[in-house]
């Protein structure tokens, strides 16, 4: 038998440190700091480099890495434990060197990067001494790739850029971005992209508005809108083969998809205390909120959907590190993304209504929460198309049934089982 709900003693005591580390160290520093990814805000840096030498030491940096990039190695059902730890706070992704998209772009570069590039970009970037951007949405439409406009055509050495991207998240921290453009329009759709490599100084970059999302207080919008005109980027800054761009891609979005679930959980945990602590801490009328039928059927449903979502997470983990092949889990991950925005919107909302005003009130996080359920449902692709692609792998393999009705109505299976018993009934029929 090999199924085990339990987590090994050692690791254990490595979560509960984390879990320490983060409720003490980090959380406080959540409160003054405007944005952790910021490597060129000083107070940034004078509060979260310390508490990343801290980690260094305890072995337990950028963990998402193998060790040939200066990771553990831990395996996805590991990483999934102790993201769930990481995911209650704004800053711990990043004191922790695991943070998105940084942490997807980091295994980019080091699937196709040339080596020249992973010096450049890639041992910063491990190190958050630089922080990167992934740059593909377009202002036309980002659930559908194929009809991305911004093309990059070679001329000489270099691959000359033009188009424009929408929802550049980080651009405004980031040394460098990763840019998906039009290579080969002649291609079969999925072919005719490729990705490079675009330092963020490079001239014809135009930031047309920084865009902020409800929910979020940074002074400046860290989403932003940009044209690229004439940006030149030498040969080696493409990134896999010529038209590969959607296969690079997938490097990035399976592990982030699945980490940004890890980190949900801890989230949808940390609403979950705290409508528990609220509701045995209220009283009205004499009683506990506790004690009121539709408050405790709001915890309870909350804990339920929080352990289906939690399995699900740790399953799909689990069945990562067991294929070592994002393919054959591609609609696992496709589960997780759709649950994920539902579970937060529901927790969030809940622990704002058991809290009153207080809980709609910006003293408590609950109503960015309910915002970062939609990012969750919108960011790494919508909804409604992980959805799809969930139910096409899941009908894959299901053959129709022909007639006029289905073999599985009672009146056919009575008359298949009388068919196959008719000897042992008429037997039963002549003893009685
Ligand atoms: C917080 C946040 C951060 C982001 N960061 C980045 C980033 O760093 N880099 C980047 O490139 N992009 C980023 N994005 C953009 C993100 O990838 C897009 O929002 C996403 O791909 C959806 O594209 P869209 O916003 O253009 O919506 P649209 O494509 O216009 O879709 C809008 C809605 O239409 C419906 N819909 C669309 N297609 C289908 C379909 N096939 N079937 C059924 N319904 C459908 C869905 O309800 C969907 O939500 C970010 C988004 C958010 C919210």
């Amino acid at each position: 038998m090999g199924w085990d709900f339990e987590t090994d003693p050692d690791v254990q005591r490595e979560l509960d440190w984390v879990d320490e580390f983060v409720r003490t160290e980090i959380e406080p520093v959540d409160q003054v700091i405007e944005h952790a990814w910021n490597v060129h805000d000083p107070a940034r840096n004078a509060l979260i480099k310390p508490l990343q030498d801290v980690v260094r030491d305890r072995g337990l940096w950028a963990c998402h890495l193998g060790p040939e990039l200066g990771g553990k190695g831990y395996g996805q059902l590991r990483l999934a434990l102790l993201n769930e730890q990481l995911g209650r706070s704004h800053s711990a992704p990043v004191v922790f060197g695991c943070q998105a998209p940084d942490s997807g772009n980091a295994e980019i570069l080091a699937h196709y990067g040339t080596e020249h590039l992973k010096k450049t970009y890639l041992e910063p970037l491990v190190a958050n001494e630089i922080v990167s951007c992934f740059s593909m949405t377009e202002p036309h439409g980002g659930s559908d790739p194929t009809g991305f406009r911004t093309t990059a055509v070679l001329d000489g050495d270099d691959w000359v850029i033009n188009g424009e991207k929408w929802f550049s998240s980080h651009a405004l921290f980031a040394d460098f971005l990763i840019v998906m453009a039009v290579t080969e329009p002649d291609a079969p759709r999925h072919k005719s992209m490729s990705m490079f490599v675009v330092p963020a100084d490079t001239p014809g970059l135009e930031r047309v508005r920084d865009v902020s999302v409800w929910g979020h207080e940074e002074s400046v919008g860290t989403h932003q809108y940009l044209r690229y005109t004439d940006v030149r980027v030498p040969a080696e800054n493409l990134l896999g083969e010529r038209g590969a761009g959607f296969a690079v891609a997938q490097t990035r979005l399976g592990g982030g998809r699945i980490h940004h679930a890890m980190r949900t959980v801890g989230l949808v945990t940390t609403a979950f205390e705290l409508m528990k602590r609220r509701a045995v801490s209220r009283t009205t009328k004499g009683d506990r909120l506790a004690d009121k039928q539709l408050v405790a059927q709001m915890i309870a449903d909350t804990w339920i959907e929080l352990e289906q979502f939690r399995l699900l997470v740790l399953r799909t983990a689990w069945r990562i590190d067991r294929y070592n092949d994002y393919r054959k889990v591609r609609a696992d991950i496709s589960a997780v993304k759709a649950a994920m925005p539902k579970v937060l919107l529901d927790a969030s909302s809940r622990a704002i209504q058991i809290h009153g005003s207080l809980g709609i009130s910006t003293e408590l996080p609950f109503g960015k929460w309910v915002m970062e359920s939609f990012h969750m449902g919108l960011a790494d692709g919508a909804t409604e198309i992980h959805k799809v692609n969930l139910a096409q792998a899941l009908l894959r393999g299901t053959d129709p049934d022909d007639g006029l009705f289905p073999p599985y109505i009672r009146p056919t299976l009575r008359a298949a089982a009388h068919d196959r018993f008719a000897d042992v009934l008429a037997a039963a029929a002549d003893d009685d």
